[in-house]
């Protein structure tokens, strides 16, 4: 862990409980294991619904890394912290024809994900540049809602159509300029990503030559559990560029660029979440740590079922000392869990708790539920300083849209 008792107590003390810290240091080596990785021959585009702090971003960008936007707000926050328009994928879901021509309008390349969205981009569009994104038909991720391809999921067009697809670019006068696809969150084993890989090139090599890019998509995982192992990135480079070369040996255009979109797998590691333990108790033989992290702060477990590693930080010894305990917010609904029967040892009221891996779908799922104030965010910069990378909301700010 990158923060010690002593900087925690300071940083809580300083800009309030809890608190998002970030190292920057560790945020900048993740990006740099992608580029080293992938040897320059995928580039990393960094799915910005991660983490959008805007200073995060910047260092992000500074690395060398593109961006992909799920919204017109994620791409006026990528260009804030100046993304170019030419580094920015925006990838549609359901979107409305304004969203199409905002991005359009900006030189921002869309990719649709129905031959329903691409008809209207088309409309919007004649003779315009686009990408679209296939559903192979197998998808992979820790858990139900975030396996975004395969039989079972909204995402992406399924791969028979690809007729369908070339009539509508060809109605259109469209030009096919990338093929991208996304297979779900979270894969630890090199595994499934390299089959989805491949069958998506099967697919581009029989039917849609002259492609300008692939994008192979995020969902790298990190480990969450302690003892878990890392995902092996020179295997899984490896493996792909194996891939990819046998699949040029056929392809036509022979600068045809790769691409792939990790989001969690830069930001999660970097990210702590630090609380303030307000509650001990027992009910009905069960022990509860209540603490200020409730659901509107770090929702994961409560969507996904998600584990994250927890310590207690202290410098004295647990009064009321338990071990096995519920680890719970301050939000008014009984789910309201951070975690699960956790030994996390002696902790009483007043220490500090610190949430790992709270880099990734943290802050950027949080919300004023309850009118609880979204916390502030700081980075550990690589000099040794802290920043203010976003400030607590206020309760002004609970009254902005009224
Ligand atoms: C969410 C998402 C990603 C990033 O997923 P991670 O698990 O954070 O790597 C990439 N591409 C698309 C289309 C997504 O929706």
């Amino acid at each position: 862990m990158f923060v010690e008792f002593d900087t925690a107590q300071e940083l809580l003390k300083r800009y309030g409980s809890p608190l998002y810290v970030y190292s920057e240091s560790i945020l900048r080596q993740r990006c740099r294991d992608l580029l080293e990785g992938f040897q320059g021959r995928i580039k990393p585009s960094f799915s910005a619904k991660a983490n959008t702090n805007l200073s995060l971003l910047k260092i992000i960008r500074e690395e060398g890394l593109g961006a992909d936007a799920m919204s017109p707000g994620e791409i006026f926050v990528l260009q804030n912290a100046g993304f170019a328009p030419e580094e920015i994928f925006y990838i549609g879901n359901n979107v409305s024809c304004e969203e199409m021509s905002y991005c359009i309008e900006r030189g921002i390349l869309v990719s649709v994900d129905s031959l329903s969205q691409l008809e209207q981009f088309g409309r919007i569009s004649p003779g315009g540049k686009v990408a679209v994104r296939f559903n192979p038909g197998m998808g992979a991720g820790h858990c139900e809602k975030v396996i975004t391809a395969g039989h079972k999921t909204k995402f992406g067009v399924q791969s028979e159509f690809y007729p369908e697809v070339k009539k509508i670019i060809e109605k259109y006068d469209l030009k096919l300029v990338g093929i991208n696809q996304h297979i779900g969150s979270l894969f630890l084993e090199a595994e499934p990503y390299v089959n989805a890989a491949n069958s998506l090139l099967c697919l581009i090599s029989e039917n849609f030559p002259g492609l300008e890019f692939i994008d192979f998509g995020g969902g790298f995982g990190v480990p969450y559990k302690p003892g878990e192992k890392r995902l092996d990135l020179s295997e899984l480079s490896e493996r792909l560029l194996e891939t990819i070369d046998l699949f040029l040996e056929k392809y036509d255009n022979k600068d045809v660029h790769f691409k792939c979109e990790p989001g969690r797998y830069i930001s999660a590691e970097c990210g702590l979440l630090l609380g303030t333990v307000h509650a001990v108790k027992k009910n009905y033989g069960k022990n509860y740590v209540g603490t200020d992290i409730g659901f509107n702060v770090m929702m994961r477990h409560v969507l996904y079922d998600s584990y994250h590693e927890i310590e207690v930080l202290s410098d004295k010894k647990a009064v009321n000392g338990i071990n096995e305990a519920t680890i719970v917010g301050n939000i008014c609904e009984s789910g309201d869990i951070l975690a699960s029967d956790r030994d996390i040892g002696p902790v009483s009221e007043g220490h500090i708790i610190a949430v790992k891996n709270a880099g990734a779908y943290g802050y950027s799922m949080a919300s004023n539920y309850n009118c609880r104030l979204r916390p502030a965010e700081v980075l550990l910069a690589g000099d040794g300083s802290v920043r203010l990378i976003r400030k607590a909301d206020t309760m002004e700010s609970l009254m902005n849209n009224f």
